[in-house]
């Protein structure tokens, strides 16, 4: 039995309007063209993990609208197991609207339909096993994340939180979380500290102030600046690849998904950072989320290995 990245986590449909100028209140403008992509980061990191090389199931949110058969086609597609992914009468699966205008400045409304919607029981048709690995996101209410992760810690599993978008971490799923992976602007949240990516001591005086609430490791993502991580009371600094970067978004996402992939091919910690940061160093380079995130194969490719 191989182990399994298990992703709980928010299932979207993005739905992009690409216009010369945003419309004002009140105004209506003509587009040039809109474009569908999966999205919600669960969706996202699930991708990252298989494309990423490790067995990954999905435990999710989606209505019984045509969004939610696509999305659903979509990671099966990917060859990811969706067998906790659970449909749900009278909602909408979950929906980012996004404005794009020509110098690039977005506007978002994210409906989260049948993301906010869950019961308290973790999937029955869903086991974890001793070894596997749960991540989470902050797209889901904290009720759910809190059961995932219970049944995570109680069957021998490690849990993977990611607090994106932030908010505060409840105590129950503080207790609960192995590993906290957050960018600079979530880890000034958090810590209550000022963080200044150029700053390496800043970013490790936040990270420890979180390491002294009770978190053993801590990764911080920071851009083009790399990744800072504190493991163990250690410190780790790793330097982001030199890329033409065109598009970030799912970059984080990305990496989370070859952190986790490396983790269960059994790298230690250091080799499995360096793989997710190789990673998304090649979706940087590409345009979308999902789209932009590659497979093993290119990573190793870039790294020679
Ligand atoms: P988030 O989108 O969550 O804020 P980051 O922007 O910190 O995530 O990016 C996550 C990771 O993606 C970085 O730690 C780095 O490995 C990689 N990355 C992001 N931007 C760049 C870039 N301009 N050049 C190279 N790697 C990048």
């Amino acid at each position: 039995n191989v182990n399994k990245a298990i992703v709980i986590g928010s299932i979207n449909m993005d739905i992009v309007a690409f216009v010369k100028e945003h419309p004002k209140v009140g105004e209506t403008v003509f587009g040039r063209e809109v474009k569908y992509f999966p999205g919600g980061k669960g969706s996202n990191q699930a991708v990252a993990c298989k494309r990423l090389g490790c067995a990954t199931l999905m435990i999710g949110r989606i209505g019984e609208d045509a969004f939610g058969e696509q999305l659903l086609a979509f990671q099966q597609q990917e060859g990811i197991d969706t067998e906790g992914v659970r449909r749900l009468q009278n909602v909408s699966t979950g929906t980012a609207f996004v404005t794009v205008s020509d110098n690039s400045e977005n506007s978002i409304v994210v409906i989260p339909g049948a993301n906010s919607v869950w019961e308290d029981e973790f999937p029955d048709n869903v086991s974890i096993e001793a070894g596997d690995l749960v991540l989470a996101q902050f797209e889901i209410p904290d009720a759910a994340i809190r059961n995932a992760f219970e049944k995570a810690k109680a069957c021998g599993a490690k849990t993977l939180l990611n607090p994106a978008p932030i908010r505060p971490i409840e105590p129950d799923i503080h207790n609960l979380t192995d590993m906290l992976i957050l960018n600079e602007h979530e880890l000034a949240a958090l810590s209550g500290l000022t963080v200044d990516v150029d700053s390496t001591a800043t970013i490790f005086a936040a990270a420890e102030h979180l390491c002294n609430l009770g978190y053993r490791t801590v990764i911080v993502t920071l851009g083009a600046k790399g990744i800072k991580l504190i493991h163990h009371g250690n410190r780790h600094s790793i330097t982001a690849r030199p890329v033409m970067a065109i598009d970030t978004t799912g970059a984080g996402d990305t990496f989370i998904g070859g952190l986790a992939a490396g983790l269960l091919s059994g790298m230690d910690l250091l080799e499995a950072t360096k793989l997710g940061n190789a990673a998304a160093s090649i979706s940087v380079t590409r345009q979308g989320a999902a789209s932009s995130i590659p497979t093993i194969d290119e990573v190793h490719n870039i790294l020679g290995t």
